[in-house]
């Protein structure tokens, strides 16, 4: 769980082919608004220079008409119905919209502005209610079920039923079986959530942004190594504080290695007490009131749907298929963890005393001292492995085993324009230089972007007309500074991401809606927690990791020592991720009609589970954005442990082949799984590549919680 993502990847919100973008109205194209005119950037990127706020409110009133227009063309098609005619259809139609609509969407979690964000208020129920309006769309849906009632009839290809029963369902889940009152409030409610999960994630923002912690002397600095040092001198840099100034943010870039270095106390606490009460502030960023209002919007939506409880609702659209079955293996992480941290808080307890600090340990005390156990313990100093990650050394690396595996390569292209100087450029290509996709990377920390790690497009793959190639992009919030250097962890969500960005890039279907990442939310971290497992190879640390200065390669001390230490701290990781996780479950699982204080309902369920509270939460209720920034992780965080379970097993198909890099494992992986999309059944997928169905140790073992 060592990456904090948002896969922002949703059917309705994909992009194909700019040349054959549908023109609706001729008039479009004679005004001046550059997000409605042709793109005619190089591999039709969008015209970033012109795409100011104030063009999007218009851009959407247009480009919304024209998907209407569409799709009430297809609904009043007098031929019969056929799956060509219909589904092929609704696949390739709503272009313009979808492309200005991923356009925003990335800016919005990029490079914001307040103007931006005031359009996001203005937009966000109106975009919510054009999408409700697409799945209620009557005619059309009668004629997506009626071809779906004959399907078995129909003697379609597998990639074309399977488009057919995942429209179908997409219609369903969104209520397009509602009708009379039911029908419109549904309408009302859809675009009230969006609403209030916009607030959600701007407050957050806001939190973050209001919060700095200048550290004016020698004394503020205790602790911090060198890279800490210019880190928090570009933090306040970036903040317009003077030279030689150093200042803390709640980057998450930042605050990690403050409380793991920081020698001073008080202020680990500050930051530490800082960061969790994002979001739980009076006043007019207080997320609580908005967290309860989301809940009860959601339990009604359930309500109307037919479901007993948000949670059902959103498991009946998951791999896992019922909370019983999340709450099994969330719960055999749980306990073990609890016990094996019992072990671990002994050990740092002894480390406080050795230290003269006071004891018991507190919450903001844990990852302190666990480094420097750590460091006695394996005598490996965080510090002294940074230097040989460099960022650009770590980009190689990651596309060093792409391309071993999958047989691409990077071509860096200089001079584009894009929405930010940091943001970088790569062709993907097949080692015969055929172009396969554009990858974008946007690695650093900002103020006008969200907090964590991501991965999205700006163009999905598709097969229509010719073919469409992706425009994936990841972001990242790793502390710039010349040169970055990352720690062992900002390495591991480096590869994640990137692995997302190649289930993005390879995706190799016919159909938009089947594309890259539009697979079950418990089985999208699958490619992107799969491909960390690459940056612990020691061949590919021998080969990339080399010192800033010098260019030696990480010595095989550090690295037999990086590798020993890898399960060190495990308990930790799991109980901050997991106790999130089972409380996610418990909120969205309430019995529709419940009124929840967030506040009330977290305390009580760290009471219920034991959250030992020098452990504390990884996320709290009032700045928790996988549940409330919108509804793709609500009852859905233990989605990272999921498909850790699928990851961690389908490594040990490189290890029983013996080589991580083993062609015939590497070709099955990207048949399988990164090329595969939702072309086919996950549980079918995996086993399709594995052999068997998904084992659970694999997983167990990798965190240690297993005895052997
Ligand atoms: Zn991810």
């Amino acid at each position: 769980m060592n990456s904090d993502d948002r896969t922002l990847s949703r059917w309705h919100a994909e992009l194909g082919d700019n040349q054959t973008m549908n023109a609706p109205d001729p008039t479009i194209q004679t005004s001046n608004n550059p997000l409605l005119l042709d793109w005619l950037a190089p591999y039709g990127l969008p015209p970033f220079e012109q795409a100011r706020p104030e063009y999007f409110e218009s851009a959407f009133k247009v480009s919304m008409a024209a998907q209407r227009a569409e799709l009430d063309a297809i609904a009043a098609n007098p031929e019969p119905t056929t799956f060509a005619n219909t589904l092929a259809a609704l696949d390739q139609c709503g272009r313009l919209y979808n492309r200005i609509e991923l356009l925003f969407s990335n800016l919005t979690v990029s490079e914001t502005s307040p103007a931006l964000q005031a359009v996001q208020r203005t937009m966000a129920p109106r975009l919510a209610a054009h999408e409700n309006a697409i799945y209620m769309h009557a005619t059309l849906f009668a004629r997506i079920d009626s071809l779906y009632r004959q399907r078995e009839q129909l003697a379609l290809e597998p990639q074309d039923l399977r488009l057919l029963e995942r429209v179908h369902l997409d219609f369903v889940r969104a209520g397009a079986r509602l009708d009379g009152e039911a029908r419109l409030r549904y309408g009302a409610l859809v675009q009230e959530l969006a609403a209030e999960c916009t607030a959600f994630s701007q407050n957050v923002l806001a939190d973050e942004g209001n919060f700095l912690l200048e550290l004016r002397t020698e004394a503020d600095l205790t602790g911090l190594p060198a890279f800490m040092r210019e880190a928090t001198r570009a933090a306040a840099a970036q903040r317009g504080l003077g030279e030689n100034t150093h200042a803390v943010n709640l980057s998450p870039s930042l605050t990690e290695p403050f409380l793991t270095f920081s020698a001073r106390r008080d202020l680990r606490e500050t930051v530490w007490r800082e960061r969790s009460l994002r979001g739980a502030h009076e006043g007019a960023n207080d997320n609580r009131p908005i967290a309860a209002r989301i809940m009860a919007l959601r339990q009604e939506q359930a309500q109307l749907l037919g479901y007993a409880s948000y949670a059902d609702y959103e498991l009946a659209d998951r791999m896992a298929g019922n909370t019983a079955a999340v709450l099994d293996l969330l719960g055999k992480a749980w306990e073990p963890a609890k016990a094996k941290a019992k072990e671990d808080r002994a050990a740092l307890t002894a480390m406080a005393v050795s230290l003269g600090e006071p004891t018991p340990i507190a919450a903001w005390d844990w990852r302190y001292l666990a480094e420097k156990v750590r460091a006695q313990k394996f005598d490996l100093d965080a510090a002294a492995l940074k230097p040989y990650f460099t960022l650009d050394n770590m980009i190689a690396a990651m596309f060093d085993c792409a391309g071993r595996l999958f047989g691409l390569r990077f071509v860096e292209q200089r001079g584009l324009a894009l929405y930010h100087s940091d943001v970088r450029a790569w062709e993907m290509q097949r080692a015969d230089g055929t172009l396969v996709g554009l990858f974008l990377g946007d690695n650093f920390a900002r103020p006008s972007k969200r907090s964590g790690a991501w991965m999205s497009i700006f163009r999905s793959q598709s097969g229509h007309n010719g073919g469409t190639l992706p425009i994936v992009i990841n972001n990242n919030n790793f502390a710039k500074a010349s040169p970055t250097l990352l720690s062992f962890e900002d390495v591991k969500t480096l590869f994640h991401e990137f692995g997302h960005g190649l289930h993005g890039l390879l995706s190799q279907v016919r159909h938009e809606r089947l594309a890259g990442t539009s697979v079950l939310r418990d089985y999208v971290e699958l490619p992107s927690q799969l491909f960390e497992n690459w940056a612990l190879e020691r061949e590919v640390l021998q080969r990339h990791a080399r010192h800033v200065q010098t260019g030696e390669a990480l010595p095989d001390a550090l690295l037999d020592k990086l590798q020993a230490a890898r399960r060190f701290n495990q308990a930790w990781s799991t109980l901050q991720y997991t106790g999130p996780a089972l409380i996610d479950m418990a909120l969205h699982s309430l019995p529709n009609g419940t009124a929840v204080d967030i506040s009330a309902f977290e305390a009580e369920q760290c009471r219920l589970l034991g959250v030992p509270a020098d452990i504390g939460l990884r996320h709290h209720l009032s700045h928790f954005q996988h549940l409330f920034a919108g509804p793709g992780y609500a009852a859905g965080y233990y989605v990272y442990m999921w498909a850790e379970v699928l990851e961690a097993d389908a490594y040990e198909a490189f290890r029983e082949a013996g080589d991580a890099f083993d062609a015939t494992t590497a070709e099955r992986l990207l048949q399988h799984i990164y090329s595969a999309g939702n072309s086919r059944e996950p549980a079918q997928a995996f086993r399709d590549f594995r052999g068997r169905s998904p084992q659970v140790e694999p997983m167990l073992r990798k965190r240690g919680l297993l005895s052997q």
